[in-house]
């Protein structure tokens, strides 16, 4: 399930085998391919093409390279081929510096116009930026370009570019170079891109990914960049193509978003639980207030699942290296739930984890623990912050006392649970060697997370 969001299906290099370049992307699983215009021409066969495949989307706009030949005509008739239901964005449009083939103040005047175009059709846009970082940047800014969203498509800044960028409302696309044996440099950026904010592109007929460097390129390649992702963050292929799918889908406003949200999903070799939404802190930075999506899979829960509900969803637990309560809440709130899912899974051999905020024997008015010694082989417990303080301001808990008492949790979980795992967060103001002192000195571990982990 890959979308290839950058591909020129109506050049001429695909005049011989076009349909078979289709159906050979068809054949490697691509649900989506975004054919992108270029100049006025390749417009039209771009809405051509998506007018005829189901899976084929379109884009319109003046590539920078043809600018020079933009007249009121060639923007009435961009308007014409923008009304198609089939179009489902604007560009490519931006800044090359590296050929100059139209000048630089004629490239930068027509992309602040094409900028605007998008706008009034309420489209996102895609940028083609070649050695114009600064001046990108800076029109996309004045020109407030991300209100409809967009993409940095073939990515070539550094990571701190992506940060503003995706601040500004874009998301960037990776293309072939980063498979490259020389892209270590880049490679490193693409790691520090969270993977919410990527998508994969061919740039086909150019920029054919490593094993195929040099050949024709095409939309079926784009599984290479999909795959040198998933080794560069960690993650399964599946979660790649998941994520940056959902991506796709969402800022074009194409296919069927998954509407329900899931008691089971998968990230890497582990199978995680949502069994509730609800939670005792209210912390500032939880996902569950900004998306419903975590890596792809809808959290939102429309009811809270009963264990056979679970135990259902879970099916075979034996795939999986671990299953691990977690999801958007807190999974204690349900102890008996979690008690009747992580016997069951332990029955069959299998690792059980809880993401625990920590607030259980509050909730339950009594040390739960030892109820879970036997049923549990971890749990971490989000410890977030080395003082009272901070925990309050960022964690925002129900009750007073939630400091200490989730500090009494992780010592009393070292008595019962044969791992226990406390987690800080890296915020600014969090002192992370302090948070190894307190963990280290309740008997637990430390472990750092980023800021997209939800418990
Ligand atoms: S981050 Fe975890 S503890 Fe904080 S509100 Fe979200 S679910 Fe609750
Ligand atoms: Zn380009
Ligand atoms: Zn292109």
């Amino acid at each position: 399930m890959l979308v290839d969001t950058h591909a020129h299906l109506e050049m001429t290099q695909f005049d011989g085998d076009r349909e078979a370049v289709l159906e050979r992307a068809r054949a490697e699983g691509l649900l989506y391919i975004i054919s992108v215009g270029s100049d006025l021409d390749g417009s039209r066969g771009a809405v051509q093409l998506a007018r005829e495949h189901d899976f084929v989307h379109a884009s319109v706009g003046i590539h920078p390279h043809e600018v020079k030949d933009i007249t009121e005509a060639t923007y009435d008739e961009l308007r014409e081929l923008a009304k198609d239901p089939k179009v489902v964005a604007w560009g490519e449009i931006g800044l090359d510096y590296h050929y100059l083939y139209s000048p630089m103040e004629v490239q930068q005047a027509r992309f602040r116009e094409q900028t605007r175009l998008a706008r009034e059709f309420k489209l996102p846009v895609i940028i083609h930026d070649r050695e114009a970082h600064d001046d990108t940047m800076r029109i996309l800014r004045e020109e407030k370009a991300g209100e409809n969203g967009g993409i940095l498509h073939c990515f070539s800044g550094d990571a701190k570019m992506a940060k503003d960028a995706i601040e500004m409302g874009f998301l960037i696309s990776i293309a072939g170079p980063v498979t490259f044996k020389k892209s270590d440099d880049y490679r490193r950026v693409v790691s520090e891109i969270p993977i919410e904010s990527l998508l994969i592109e061919t740039d086909s007929p150019y920029l054919a990914p490593e094993p195929l460097r040099g050949k024709r390129n095409e939309p079926a390649y784009v599984k290479y960049v999909a795959e040198t992702i998933a080794k560069v963050k960690g993650l399964t292929v599946q979660d790649v193509a998941r994520i940056t799918t959902l991506n796709a889908m969402t800022l074009f406003g194409i296919g069927d978003i998954e509407k329900e949200g899931r008691i089971a999903y998968r990230i890497r070799d582990s199978l995680y639980l949502n069994v509730t939404n609800r939670c005792t802190n209210t912390c500032t930075f939880c996902v569950r207030y900004y998306t419903d999506f975590v890596k792809g899979h809808n959290l939102r829960l429309t009811h809270e699942p009963t264990a056979e509900e679970l135990i259902k969803a879970i099916g075979d637990p034996t795939l999986y290296r671990e299953v691990v309560f977690c999801g958007y809440g807190e999974p204690l709130l349900r102890l008996d739930v979690v008690k009747t899912v992580a016997k069951w899974i332990k029955e069959r051999g299998v690792k059980v984890r809880i993401n625990t905020n920590g607030h259980g024997n509050v909730i339950h008015k009594r040390n739960i623990l030892p109820e879970l010694a036997g049923l549990v082989d971890c749990v971490s417990v989000s410890l977030n912050t080395d003082t009272e303080e901070q925990y309050i301001e960022h964690c925002q808990p129900a009750f007073t006392g939630a400091y200490q008492a989730m500090k009494d949790f992780i010592r009393l979980a070292t008595e019962f649970i044969p791992e226990v795992v406390a987690t800080a967060l890296t915020l600014p103001t969090v002192d992370i060697d302090e948070c190894r002192r307190i963990a280290e000195g309740l008997g637990a571990r430390l472990r750092v997370r980023e800021l997209d982990v939800v418990g």
